[in-house]
C-alpha cells in the first residue's frame, strides 16, 4: 500500500510538472510575440528621423545634450537596440554620433569612403535593418567628399580603384548636367547617394522586401561641412520604391554609364596570382531564400537577441 501511495504521488507530481512546463511555454511564447510586436511598433521611421534632426539641430547650435557614458555603457552590456542604421563616408569630419548628437547604442553605423555598397557593406546594412530592426536606413553623403571628387578626376590606384568603380556611374549621371569643377563634384555626391539607395534595393532582396512591406524606410541625405546641417535628398518607402527604382534605372541608361554589380568586381583590379575572389561571396544573398539564411547566425551574439524594445534609447 505504501508503495502504491508513492507511485500515485509520483504520477501526480509528474502531471504537475507537465502542467507547469506547458504554462511556462505558453507564457514564454506570449512574451516573445508581445516583445516582437513591441519591437516592431516601438518606433517608426518618422520618429527615428525626427530624433536625428533634433540632434542635428543641437549639434549645429553647439548646445549638445549631456551624456552619462559610464551609466549608458553599463545599460548596453546586455544588448543593443539602435533606432537607426546610418551608412556614411569614412571622412573624419562626418561622425554620425556627433553630427546627430546621439550617444552610445543609438546609431548602427557603417562607414566606408564614398559611402558605397559592396557585399560586405550590404551585409552590415541587412544586419542593422533585419536583425536589429532599425526602422530607418540613412545614406549620408557629404559636401566636398574626397572619394567622389577622386572619381570625377580618375586615376586612382590600388584598391581605391574599387571604390571609384562604384562611384563612377553617379559621376556619369552628374556629367549630364554639364556642370564642372566643384559643382560637378557636389552633383555627383547627390547622385551617388541616390544610386547607392538603388544599389541596395537591387542587390539586397531582404532590404527591398522590408521596404515594400513598410518595415523599413530609406532616406538619402547630405551633410554640409560649412553649416553642420543635414538636408534630405531622397525618401524611399513602400509607397514610392518601385517609382524610385525605375527613375534611377532610366538615369543610368541615359547617362550611358554601365552599373557594375558589387558581386562582379573587375578582375583587372585583382593582382594576378592572388585569390581574392574567395573573399567576395557571390552567394551571400541567395535569391528567394529565407532572409534568416543570409545572416550567419554565428555572427550574432546571443545577448543581442535580447527582448529590449527598440526605442529604449529614446525613452530616456
Ligand atoms: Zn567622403
Amino acid at each position: 500500500m505504501k508503495w502504491v501511495m508513492n507511485l500515485t504521488h509520483i504520477r501526480i507530481f509528474e502531471k504537475l510538472v507537465l502542467l507547469a512546463a506547458v504554462l511556462c511555454l505558453a507564457a514564454c511564447l506570449a512574451g516573445a510575440i508581445a516583445s516582437e510586436e513591441e519591437m516592431e511598433n516601438a518606433i517608426t521611421a518618422d520618429d527615428s528621423w525626427n530624433t536625428l534632426m533634433e540632434g542635428n539641430a543641437r549639434f549645429v547650435s553647439g548646445e549638445v545634450a549631456s551624456k552619462d557614458f559610464p551609466e549608458r555603457r553599463t545599460e548596453l552590456v546586455s544588448g543593443q537596440s539602435p533606432f537607426v542604421t546610418v551608412v556614411t563616408c569614412s571622412d573624419s569630419r562626418v561622425p554620425p554620433e556627433l553630427i546627430f548628437d546621439q550617444g552610445l547604442g543609438d546609431i548602427f553605423v557603417i562607414r566606408v569612403a564614398g559611402n558605397v555598397m559592396d557585399p560586405v557593406v550590404l551585409g552590415s546594412v541587412e544586419y542593422g535593418a533585419e536583425h536589429l530592426h532599425t526602422p530607418l536606413l540613412v545614406i549620408l553623403g557629404h559636401q566636398s567628399c574626397g572619394a567622389v571628387k577622386a572619381a570625377t578626376e580618375g586615376g586612382a590606384e590600388g584598391n581605391i580603384e574599387s571604390i571609384m568603380t562604384e562611384i563612377e556611374p553617379a559621376v556619369e549621371i552628374a556629367r549630364e548636367t554639364n556642370k564642372t569643377g566643384s559643382d560637378l563634384v557636389e552633383e555627383a555626391i547627390d547622385e551617388n547617394v541616390e544610386l547607392v539607395i538603388k544599389n541596395i534595393l537591387d542587390r539586397s532582396p531582404i532590404t527591398k522586401e522590408m521596404v515594400e512591406e513598410g518595415k523599413l524606410a530609406i532616406l538619402g541625405a547630405k551633410y554640409s561641412l560649412e553649416t553642420g546641417e543635414v538636408a534630405v535628398l531622397a525618401e524611399v518607402d513602400s509607397t514610392n520604391v518601385a517609382k524610385m527604382m525605375t527613375e534611377e534605372e532610366e538615369k543610368v541608361a541615359t547617362s550611358g554609364s554601365e552599373e557594375i554589380p558589387a558581386t562582379m568586381i573587375p578582375e583587372d583590379i585583382i593582382p594576378e596570382g592572388t585569390e581574392p575572389k574567395s573573399a567576395i561571396p557571390e552567394d551571400i544573398i541567395p535569391e528567394g531564400s529565407e532572409p534568416e539564411s543570409a545572416i550567419p547566425k554565428d555572427i550574432i551574439p546571443e545577448e543581442e537577441t535580447s527582448d529590449a524594445p527598440i526605442g529604449d534609447s529614446l525613452n530616456e
